[in-house]
């Protein structure tokens, strides 16, 4: 039984390959009990994957994962139980999506220019008419066969320096954590080790973040390793920052990231679910009216 919450995940809403519905199913079937779906810059998913959760017995935390601009780099904000009708958190997703499209078709054109044609169309075929990233360009890259897997486009095509890389015009910080406030949620930093920062970067970024009203660090990241949990729930602790625990998972395609598969936080982080009344319901009786 594994019952450790996973707070963020990715469905066909971002750039994940399960519908938020079988998402659910397969977080269900992992024995995870809390699960969150986090898709990049967008809200789409989560009435689906709700109604999913309810089905397995699941507590569903409602979440998104946002593109932020900071100190000339791009980094990801993880937002966890936010409320999707909030107009201001819509409003600042959309603006993001804006620009992803015409960053999709910017990449399109440099990739063209490349010498590397259709790109643009076969990477909105993956994207299925909703919103569209980097990912996508890299499944179409190797279906096209320009690259054997994912992981080496991203190497030859879509990182800076390379044919297809557009620089990111995202959310300012404070305006990311203040949409994920404005609607009930808690921000998370995303996957910290990821950045390649200096320890006095991801310092900085930490008071930023927490200047901001930023609550929650994410100490457990499928990409972590070992060494990099420690630090970050060093960094936790030192902050004062909330530690948080995700799959970062994508799909089966990526076999070495599990949903729920998760090592546990550290002892002396507090977890950013210690005050959640999240005690999940039975995997029977969902139906059971309210007050019953
Ligand atoms: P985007 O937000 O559209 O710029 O795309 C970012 C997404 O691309 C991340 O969430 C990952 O899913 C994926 N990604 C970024 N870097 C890599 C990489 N080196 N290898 C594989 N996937 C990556
Ligand atoms: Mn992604
Ligand atoms: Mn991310
Ligand atoms: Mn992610």
């Amino acid at each position: 039984m594994n019952s450790s919450p996973d707070l963020h995940a990715h469905s066909t809403a971002s750039d994940g390959t399960l519908s938020p519905a079988l998402l659910m199913a397969r977080a269900g079937a992992a024995g995870v009990k809390v699960m969150a779906l986090t898709d990049h810059d967008t809200l789409e998913g989560l009435p689906e994957a709700a109604v999913a959760a309810e089905a397995q017995g699941l507590a569903f935390v409602p979440g998104v994962e946002i593109s932020v601009s900071w100190g000339g780099r791009t980094i990801h904000i993880v937002g966890l139980g936010v409320d999707a009708e909030n107009a201001s958190l819509q409003e600042g997703l959309a603006g993001l999506r804006t620009f992803r499209d015409w960053r999709a078709e910017e990449m399109g054109r440099r990739l063209e220019k490349a010498g590397y044609a259709g790109v643009l169309e076969r990477a909105r075929e993956f994207s299925n008419g909703r919103l569209i990233g980097r990912t996508h360009f890299a499944r179409a890259l190797v279906d096209l066969g320009h690259a054997e897997t994912v992981r080496a486009v991203f190497q030859r095509f879509l990182v800076r320096g390379k044919p297809g890389h557009v620089p990111g015009e995202w959310a300012e910080l404070a305006d990311a954590v203040g949409w994920i406030r404005a609607a009930g949620g808690q921000a998370v930093i995303a996957h910290p080790a990821r950045y390649g920062f200096t320890r006095s970067k991801l310092r900085r970024l930490v008071d930023d973040f927490i200047a901001a009203g930023g609550e929650g660090i994410e100490v457990i990241s499928g990409s972590h390793s070992r060494d990099e949990t420690l630090n970050m729930a060093n960094l936790a602790r030192q902050s004062g920052l909330l530690g948080s625990a995700g799959s970062d998972y994508h799909g089966p395609e990526n076999p070495w990231i599990e949903l729920g598969r998760l090592p546990a936080l550290p002892a002396n982080v507090r977890p950013i679910w210690h005050d959640w009344p999240s005690i999940p319901a039975p995997r029977v009786a969902t139906v059971a009216p309210e007050g019953a």
